[in-house]
């Protein structure tokens, strides 16, 4: 799988991982980078951030900063570890609104689901957003264990509300007039989760509702399931789904 990392004017978005900090560190020795942005705390994308900070002198920001060492950063599990190897610890700033360098200008639009940091960078002069791990395909996907559905729907339609010229992603993808894209993934994740709820209520057990919402690719999800030690599964997707279902409208909000 690709890692992506972009450099707008002197902001780079994004830092990969560490088996590549050779390369990486090469390619961008002789650029002025003035701010590292990253667009979540995971190894894949964090990963030279210390490195190049040190030798650029300049700051990283992440949202909420405090939580860089959580969603299994700090201890990665074996399948993380021997993917991307492990983060070279850095002191993140906290992540501003706007991001600003010699002209350029970011704009830090929270886009939380696949990871409580996740951010999206929305560069209004160009079109461009900058989603990270925000779509990495178009439909509902097994998620992490931390993932939220419900959250990560509401994230895609905020970005699509942008109305971006190009989505330039963070494994690769580059899509333009990304909105309808990102719109029909949060109404396939908002579909999946509402099922899942559906037949939780009904007393479907777990196992079986994931049969229902995925028919397809089961021992493809329970293979990855077993190599991530569980931490990426669509078990986890109806677990998460059911567990942090928005809470059904009161009376009055609905006769209004
Ligand atoms: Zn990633």
């Amino acid at each position: 799988m690709d890692v992506s990392a972009y450099l707008v004017g002197d902001l780079l978005i994004d830092t990969g991982f560490a088996y590549v900090r050779e390369p990486v560190l090469e390619a961008l020795r002789d650029r002025k980078i003035s701010a590292i942005c990253c667009t979540h705390s995971h190894e894949d994308h964090t990963g030279n951030a210390a490195a190049l900070s040190r030798i650029h002198g300049c700051p990283v920001y992440l949202r909420h900063a405090d939580q860089l060492w959580e969603e299994g950063v700090r201890d990665l599990a074996p399948y993380r570890l021997t993917w991307w190897g492990p983060v070279e610890p850095f002191s993140p700033l906290e992540m501003p609104e706007t991001v600003e360098s010699g002209g350029r200008r970011l704009r830090a639009v929270p886009a939380p689901g696949h990871s409580s940091t996740q951010t999206a960078f929305f560069d209004e002069a160009s079109g461009d957003v900058f989603t990270g791990d925000l779509f990495v395909s178009p439909g509902a996907t097994a998620v992490l264990n931390w993932g939220n559905p419900w959250e990560e729907a509401r994230s895609l339609r905020r970005v699509a509300a942008l109305r971006p010229r190009r989505m330039l992603t963070g494994h690769g993808l580059i899509v333009d007039d990304p909105a309808p894209l990102l719109e029909l993934k949060a109404t396939r994740i908002e579909e999946a989760a509402r099922h899942s709820v559906d037949m939780a209520a009904e007393g479907v057990a777990p196992r079986k509702i994931v049969r229902k919402v995925f028919p397809r690719g089961r021992r493809k999800d329970r293979f990855l399931e077993f190599l991530t030690s569980r931490q990426f599964s669509r078990l986890n997707f109806v677990m998460a789904a059911v567990r942090l279902a928005p809470r059904p409208a009161t009376t009055t909000a609905v006769q209004r």
